[in-house]
């Protein structure tokens, strides 16, 4: 029998699953979150932001890594960019362009509702990545540079 692979997207309109789901999720005291601790495996940007985040919020985080360095993780490769419907160029972008290029890029086999809340907060991992130090392109001015990478229509890329 073949075995089919839960995974868990919430129920509802594509558009609202996600954002429903955090709505309804159960939080965690602050006063308790200091009594909890949380392992995370890996120190790319996915493992160092989380950890991060969750060191910040007051959980006791513990990280581990195989390489020599945090900083070596495969996640210091990247330099094309990261894509985000800020629509710094007012080139008519927007979440559900973001989420259709997302979905045609992958050619229509990812999971729809997570490829819907990347393109919802993007915007935020822009603004979590500045944040964390990521060293994105800058104009002249100082302000976020974006470039169209990837076959897109727009200029989102930072
Ligand atoms: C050359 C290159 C260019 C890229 N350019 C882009 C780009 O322009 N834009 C983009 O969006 N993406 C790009 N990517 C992809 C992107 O870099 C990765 O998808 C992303 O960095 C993955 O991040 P991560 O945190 O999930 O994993 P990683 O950064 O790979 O981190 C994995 C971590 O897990 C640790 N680990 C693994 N196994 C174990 C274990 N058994 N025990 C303990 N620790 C373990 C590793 O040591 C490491 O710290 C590029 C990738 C490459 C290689």
């Amino acid at each position: 029998m073949a075995l089919k692979l839960d995974s868990k997207i919430p129920a509802g309109a594509l558009a609202d699953k996600w954002s429903n789901h955090k709505a309804a999720i159960k939080v965690v005291s602050p006063a308790n979150k200091r009594k909890l601790d949380i392992i995370i495996v890996g120190t790319g940007l996915g493992g160092a932001s989380a950890a991060a985040s969750l060191g910040e919020m007051g959980y006791n985080v513990k990280v581990f890594c195989i390489q020599d360095s945090p900083r070596r993780a495969h996640s210091i490769a990247a330099q094309g960019g990261i894509n985000a419907a800020k629509n710094y160029q007012n080139d008519n972008d927007s979440v559900y362009r973001l989420f259709y290029d997302t979905i045609k890029g992958g050619d229509y086999r990812a999971r729809e509702a997570n490829v819907y809340r990347l393109a919802e907060v993007s915007n935020l991992i822009i603004d979590q990545c500045v944040a964390q130090g990521v060293p994105f392109a800058r104009e002249y001015g100082g302000l976020l540079a974006n470039r169209s990478f990837g076959g897109a229509q727009v200029s989102r890329t930072f």
